[in-house]
């Protein structure tokens, strides 16, 4: 079942577009599943959960943090995280900066914008993120490699087309300015149209997984 979605997605996929498996509330026998078909990225969105996974599951495993990222609990993903996709504040990338010196690394990250409507999802307004971008760079031990953004949770595909269509006209404002080069937006419900507006990482879990409970 999940062998076969991830490989039917994944084939049905533009060469420079990146599946993030969104593997949350499933067990390591579903990971496992989607590993052995090849599959290397997955995304959780709980600190405690994606570490007890990383414990537990292949080191080969690139692990996106893709949900809200509390500060104090940067310090337990920062040695092994692949890509934490959901920075939302300033204080929050001084944070993670402060555990890449620790670690002796260099963590990359998104800026997550606040594209949605609704009130409840977090992120960067776009002046925000344009004074962000045109401030010196503070943090030497991050690395802001791309955008993410949410839409908002609705029917109206007009709307959904707007949001990523605002977001991907600010990256590629800054793309070349800034080295960025991962645009990471759309979910299962809403990916086609992101890819349609640019994007090339989604993060796809329930159409793999089934629903969650
Ligand atoms: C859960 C989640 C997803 C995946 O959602 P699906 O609708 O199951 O594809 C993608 N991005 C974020 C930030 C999530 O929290």
């Amino acid at each position: 079942m999940i062998a076969g979605q991830i490989q039917k997605l994944t084939e049905s996929l533009p060469k420079d577009v990146t599946l993030v498996a969104v593997s949350k509330t499933k067990p390591n026998s579903a990971i496992e599943e989607a590993y052995g078909v090849g599959h290397r990225d997955f995304g959780e969105n709980k600190v405690q959960e994606l570490c007890q996974k990383a414990e537990e599951l292949p080191k080969d495993i690139r692990w996106h943090m893709i949900g809200h990222l509390q500060r104090n609990k940067v310090k337990y993903i920062a040695p092994f995280v692949h890509l934490i996709h959901g920075v939302d504040s300033e204080r929050l990338l001084a944070e993670i900066n402060k555990q890449g010196v620790r670690n002796d690394r260099v963590i990359d990250v998104l800026i997550q914008l606040h594209i949605a409507e609704e009130s409840s999802k977090f992120g960067f307004s776009y002046d925000e993120a344009a004074s962000l971008f045109s401030n010196e760079n503070l943090y030497p031990n991050v690395r802001v490699v791309g955008l993410m953004g949410m839409a908002t949770f609705t029917e109206d595909k007009t709307q959904i087309t707007r949001e990523f269509e605002t977001l991907s006209t600010f990256y590629n404002a800054w793309k070349a300015q800034k080295s960025l080069s991962v645009l990471s937006m759309g979910m299962s419900n809403d990916y086609p149209i992101a890819i349609a507006m640019g994007s090339n990482m989604i993060r796809v879990g329930s159409l793999i997984f089934g629903r969650r409970n």
